[in-house]
């Protein structure tokens, strides 16, 4: 047999796995705009006809109420579909679903970098472990599923990296052509895991905000499906599953503080929604009270920690410059939302600078052995600034969030860490080497 490299993907009808999955109905109603609350058809379209807000979801409220349960959560597949009642379902053929075995990732207590920081209980949810090695996993799987119902063939991102990389791989698995835009001067580890998959690779002279632009421009021409510009309402609603997924995993329990990177702001303003829905569906006790969110940037892209430092919502672009190139968001479309929720919940928003970033990644592997990316040395620099500071509270129920996986992005570690002997195979070579 010859192994040949397949000829770039077409749109087919690909079965995706769906053993498992519970019966899942449509479940949306159509869409609403988040600043005015008018309702618009369910179609891939992003802002508002009245206002110009972005639009979120609208889900049909009553049917969620009455279907949604833990025994339900509990009988599906260890993915995200599990979440399926409470994330977009559009149609009611499971053949829209497209399923790479995202999700349900570990929740993994941290008692050796607890100790360290002096914290009583600090777990890790590890996205890490995700099909492409970061959360964006998750949000490309309920977008791309809706791009199916909906019938859109071609689909397309605005990527600083991971997301290009899940793009590719899920629509690579559906049969579905991709088209994948990302700064021309990303890490290798970004390029080469987007490329693999046999993907259109569309490198912009210009840094991600300048990408974004592009971006918006082509899908108002193309009609392809920007996971996160005109398919951005679905895409977000993706990144509740990791609220789901903390909650369940501890017991069907709140934690008592969360802390997550920022970089549009999308992923924790839905981990908090996600926490919402918990308790009005009953998931969890209502009594609980809020987890307390707080969001994690690097210095040199922080907009959201600059106007949390200011006390506003008003969030002002900045230029990024920074390694934790997953969150070099200078313009963080959900920026206002995410300080909303930070405020609300008693939460607070840091930045770290680049060095303390690649400390909080070495941090983390040599503590509790996981290698994150920049964006999870962000967390836990962040984490060890909070914590010094009086902002995690000792005694609280920690949770960080380690959005991706440190393979991707080595060059930020590479000049910290190295061989640490040479030897020649002789074994007298090597004890000489252990002693010097
Ligand atoms: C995209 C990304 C984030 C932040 O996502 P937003 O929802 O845009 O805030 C965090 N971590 C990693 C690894 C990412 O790729
Ligand atoms: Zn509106």
């Amino acid at each position: 047999m010859t192994l040949t490299t397949p000829p770039s993907p077409t749109a087919t009808a690909v079965p995706p796995n769906t053993a498992g999955v519970p019966a899942l109905g449509v479940n949306v109603t159509g869409l609403r705009c988040r600043e005015c609350g008018e309702p618009e058809e369910l179609a891939s379209s992003h802002v508002c006809s009245w206002c110009f807000g972005p639009l979120e979801v609208a889900y049909d409220e009553a049917l969620l109420a009455s279907r949604v349960s833990r025994e339900r959560i509990e009988a599906g597949p260890r993915s995200l579909w599990r979440y399926g009642d409470l994330l977009p379902v559009l149609s009611d053929d499971p053949a829209t679903r497209i399923d790479l075995g995202t999700g349900f990732t570990p929740l993994r207590p941290a008692p050796r970098l607890a100790a360290h920081l002096g914290l009583r209980e600090l777990w890790l949810k590890d996205d890490t472990r995700n099909p492409s090695g970061s959360f964006k996993d998750r949000v490309v799987t309920i977008a791309l599923s809706a791009a199916r119902a909906l019938g859109i063939e071609t689909v397309a991102c605005a990527s600083t990296g991971n997301l290009a990389g899940s793009v590719s791989a899920h629509a690579a698995a559906a049969g579905m052509p991709a088209y994948v835009f990302i700064p021309h001067d990303l890490e290798r580890g970004k390029v080469v895991g987007a490329a693999v998959y046999g993907a259109n690779v569309v490198a912009v002279e210009g840094n991600y905000d300048d990408v974004n632009r592009l971006c918006v421009e082509v899908a108002d021409r193309e009609g392809w499906g920007f996971v996160n510009v005109n398919l951005r309402a679905f895409y977000a609603e993706g990144s509740k599953s990791i609220g789901y997924e903390i909650a369940e995993q501890l017991g069907w329990q709140l934690p008592d503080h969360v802390v997550a990177p920022l970089a549009s702001g999308a992923m924790f303003t839905k981990i908090d929604k996600a926490f919402g829905e918990l308790r009005r569906y009953g998931l969890v006790d209502d009594a609980q009270p809020t987890p307390r969110m707080s969001g994690a940037q690097a210095t040199g892209c922080s907009p959201i920690a600059e106007a949390f430092a200011r006390e506003s919502l008003d969030v002002r672009p900045q230029r990024p410059d920074t390694i934790a190139r997953s969150l070099a968001i200078g313009n963080p479309a959900d920026g206002y939302y995410a300080l909303q929720v930070a405020r609300a919940t008693g939460g607070v928003v840091g930045h770290v600078p680049d060095d303390e970033i690649v400390a909080g990644i070495q941090l983390l592997a040599r503590t509790e052995g996981v290698f994150a990316e920049t964006a999870g040395g962000v967390t836990v620099a962040n984490l060890v600034r909070f914590v010094e500071q009086g902002h995690v509270d000792r005694d609280e129920r920690v949770v960080a969030v380690i959005s991706g996986n440190g393979y991707k992005t080595i060059e930020a570690v590479e000049a910290a860490v190295g061989v640490t002997h040479r030897t020649t195979p002789a074994l007298d070579d090597f004890l000489q080497a252990l002693g010097a």
